[in-house]
């Protein structure tokens, strides 16, 4: 059992007093019964003397010895006059006279030598004792007293005795008013100790609970005291470490808010690893890349959390050699680059700091710089190849071609179509790096679809007539004007139109249709976007080679692509005027046959189509 300190304190000082006021009741009763024992021995002796003086008188002043009766008759008197029992006793012990006994009992009286107070006065002239009396039973203090007799050879002894009962009668009554006494100033102490024991334990028990509350998480809590005793000294330094300890906790609150800000606002992820490799922090943009929360991450082996192999080379060699590395790491199931740059941060105990891992997604930097050389290989190949040709030719004129007529005509007829098709690939790049670079600023002008759709059918109808293709135009009349460059959107047209009637064989049918786009809810058409969609009947686009139609140079067959004189940047034109307009365009599959190109656009503010908006052009 553990006892407060109120408790202690108010016990301690209760066992002290009651000690103390035993030992001083103790002391204070044996010193007053000594006192009267003094006082009362005096008195005994004092009057004992006068009972000697008086035998001795009336033993001297007779000349015949003095009579059995009288002796004992001048021992009663004087028995009364002093308030004292008295004894005569001859030098054999036997008892001559007693004030206290009738004289008929005197002989049965035992012999009195052996009484301490006789045995010492016929030794020293004078003894005294105290014992309950065998006479009257009551606790006596006996004087007794050598008396010369002239007609004995032997001296006498005079006792004289007193019963104590009075003075134990005054010391009992004293005892009892010093335990009365006694008890009161015990209560007392029994109430101050309890008042002292709370007034020091009070601020104390103040202090333990702000203490606790402190600790269990209540920065703002004091404690409230105005003493200026060592409790107040306790009291106001706690008071400071708390508003210290305050301060210092609000400053690495706010840096670490700072921190996380930082940490969670970065592009690039962070990881922070112990000397053992085992997660101490991770970033939001480290959680996204590697698809892991950072409540499982935590305290969790690196190798085991990422189970990549360079990684955790990268880590070991990080810890061996305590030197900063850059590596660059696939991960395999999302594809993506991660350039990783590892710090050594200095810590050697578990969960402190010790290797900072920065990661820089750099997919989309590779991607591009695979598109850039891609595309320079492209543009080299696709410029060589009529270059080549023509090179070809007019050295075949040069080594003697030229003296022919028909084989001269023909061979400058194939050097032109290679320069035409030279020419359109280089207008045609011109174009792309024009778009691309932002030369090209877009109108914004209300546009109404049928002049577009008609403007452009006027350039494509005679190309799909040669072919025998039926054109459909298939316009919703409630649609609004939209908001674009006019000659752009011809032109995304004219090259979807251009390739529809590449890739059909003659006698196809090719579509153009504007529908409002679907929302959200493909139950109803969306107030904001209008699809234009160009579909054909032609040789359609297999499904792996969709998403990659709109890169420049990608064809599905470059030997068909080439015999249609096409260059591989229509679409890819197409694609960067959608987006430019804030579009976007897709292929998907025409059923049952054939490729369907949808241009979804935005409508930016415009008004309806007129109602009466809806034909089909047949050529
Ligand atoms: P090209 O000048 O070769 O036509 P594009 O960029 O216009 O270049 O088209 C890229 C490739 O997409 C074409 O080579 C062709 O393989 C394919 N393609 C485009 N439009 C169609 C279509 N309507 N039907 C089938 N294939 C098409």
């Amino acid at each position: 059992m553990s006892w407060s300190i109120r408790w202690k304190v108010a016990i301690g000082t209760l066992v002290a007093v009651a000690c103390g006021l035993l030992i001083a009741g103790w002391m204070t009763v044996r010193s007053l019964e000594q006192q009267s024992l003094t006082q009362f021995s005096e008195t005994l002796e004092a009057k004992a003397k006068l009972v000697e003086y008086a035998f001795q008188s009336l033993v001297q002043s007779s000349t015949l010895p003095v009579t059995p009766s009288r002796l004992q008759d001048t021992t009663r008197d004087l028995g009364s006059r002093s308030s004292a029992r008295i004894t005569l006793i001859a030098s054999d012990g036997t008892v001559r006279a007693d004030s206290a006994v009738r004289d008929t009992d005197l002989p049965a009286l035992d012999n009195h030598t052996s009484r301490p107070e006789v045995t010492q006065a016929f030794a020293t002239g004078q003894g005294q004792d105290v014992r309950p009396s065998h006479t009257t039973g009551e606790r006596t203090m006996y004087h007794a007293r050598l008396l010369k007799v002239p007609h004995d050879t032997a001296p006498w002894v005079v006792r004289v005795a007193l019963p104590l009962a009075h003075v134990d009668r005054a010391s009992d009554e004293f005892k009892h008013q010093l335990f009365l006494a006694l008890g009161i100033a015990f209560l007392l102490a029994v109430m101050l100790s309890f008042w002292l024991a709370h007034s020091i334990t009070k601020p104390l028990s103040e202090i333990a609970s702000v203490a606790q509350a402190l600790s269990s998480g209540n920065p703002a809590i004091r404690i409230k005291t105005t003493a200026q005793d060592e409790v107040g000294l306790l009291a106001s330094t706690l008071n400071q470490m708390a508003d210290q300890l305050h301060t210092k906790i609000e400053e690495l609150s706010e840096d670490r808010a700072q921190l996380l800000a930082v940490l969670t606002s970065m592009v690039e992820g962070v990881m922070v690893l112990d000397a053992r490799s085992h997660v101490l922090q991770i970033n939001p943009a480290l959680e996204r890349m590697f698809g892991i929360a950072r409540v499982e991450a935590r305290g969790r082996p690196c190798a085991e959390l990422f189970r990549h192999q360079q990684l955790n080379t990268l880590v070991s060699t990080i810890l061996d050699t305590r030197i900063p590395r850059e590596d660059e790491i696939l991960l395999p199931l999302s594809g993506r680059h991660l350039h990783i740059e590892a710090t050594p941060a200095g810590g050697e105990r578990e969960n402190e700091a010790c290797i900072v891992l920065v990661f820089h997604d750099v997919t989309d930097l590779r991607r591009l710089e695979k598109i850039r050389k891609d595309f320079v290989a492209n543009v080299s190949h696709e410029l060589r190849t009529p270059l080549t040709s023509i090179k070809g030719y007019v050295e075949a004129l040069l080594d003697g071609g030229k003296d022919d007529p028909a084989v001269a005509g023909r061979f400058l007829d194939i050097i032109l179509k290679q320069s035409d098709r030279l020419n359109l690939i280089i207008e045609d790049l011109l174009e792309l790096s024009k778009i691309e670079s932002g030369q090209i600023s877009l109108k914004e002008e209300p546009l109404d679809l049928r002049t577009l759709v008609d403007r452009t059918l006027s350039t494509i109808t005679p190309i799909a007539n040669r072919k025998g293709h039926r054109l459909v135009t298939t316009l919703d009349p409630s649609l609004p004007l939209i908001a674009g460059d006019d000659d752009r959107l011809v032109q995304i047209l004219t090259n979807l139109l251009d390739n529809a009637i590449k890739y059909t064989l003659a006698g196809g049918t090719i579509t153009i249709s504007a529908t409002a786009a679907p929302s959200a809810n493909r139950d109803e058409p969306s107030p904001n976007a209008i699809d234009l969609i160009v579909a054909d009947t032609g040789i359609g686009i297999p499904e792996r080679d969709r998403p990659r139609i709109f890169e420049r140079f990608y064809r599905v067959d470059k030997a068909r692509s080439r015999d249609l004189g096409g260059t591989g940047l229509g679409l890819a034109i197409v694609k960067h005027l959608v987006e430019g307009h804030g579009g976007q365009v897709w292929v998907e599959a025409n059923h049952p046959q054939g490729s369907r190109f949808v241009v979804r656009l935005p409508i930016k503010g415009g008004k309806r189509f007129p109602a009466q908006w809806n034909q089909d052009n047949t050529v």
